[in-house]
């Protein structure tokens, strides 16, 4: 779901700016990352972002790349989500969206952000609650499961 006009080096020189300007170091490992997430599109944990960027001839080990990744949230180039079943995802702030995890097959539905929008509006409003709509996946049965019954 990216948007082809960000283009992968457009996202990687983003990302570098951002690590300078936070006073981080820039390193083959951080923009390697950046090139994996900007290319492979999806919801990739931390564990098999690491072996993607192994695969690009680099030792480094996954505490590395959890540490990373870390760092790329606080500069906020990546959010990560949890689907309801197995490890957190990461992918690119740029590219957000909400998930529907669906309890019967496992299926996720990416969705618009604007989705939410009631909801975020709503606790704000009536509770001074930020809601953070895509940390978590919302959970139900997709419409191929409830056309099974
Ligand atoms: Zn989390
Ligand atoms: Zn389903
Ligand atoms: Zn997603």
């Amino acid at each position: 779901m990216s948007k082809p006009e960000a283009g992968t080096a457009g996202i990687i020189d983003a990302g570098i700016e951002a690590i300078r300007a936070a006073g981080g170091r820039v390193t083959t490992t951080k923009r390697l990352l950046l090139e994996v997430l900007a290319t492979t599109p999806g919801h990739l944990s931390s564990d098999e972002l690491a072996s993607l960027v192994q695969g690009r001839n680099v030792e480094v080990a996954p505490s590395t790349i959890y540490r990373i990744l870390d760092e790329f949230e606080r500069l906020k180039l990546v959010e990560h989500s949890h689907s309801g079943t197995g490890p957190a995802t990461y992918h690119l702030r740029s590219v957000a969206h909400g998930h529907l995890t669906c309890q019967r097959c496992g299926s996720m539905i990416e969705v618009s952000p604007r989705l939410f929008e009631d909801l975020v509006t709503g606790a704000r409003q009536q509770h001074g609650f930020e809601v953070d709509p895509h940390h978590f996946a919302v959970l139900g049965v997709c419409a191929a499961c409830i056309g099974l019954t």
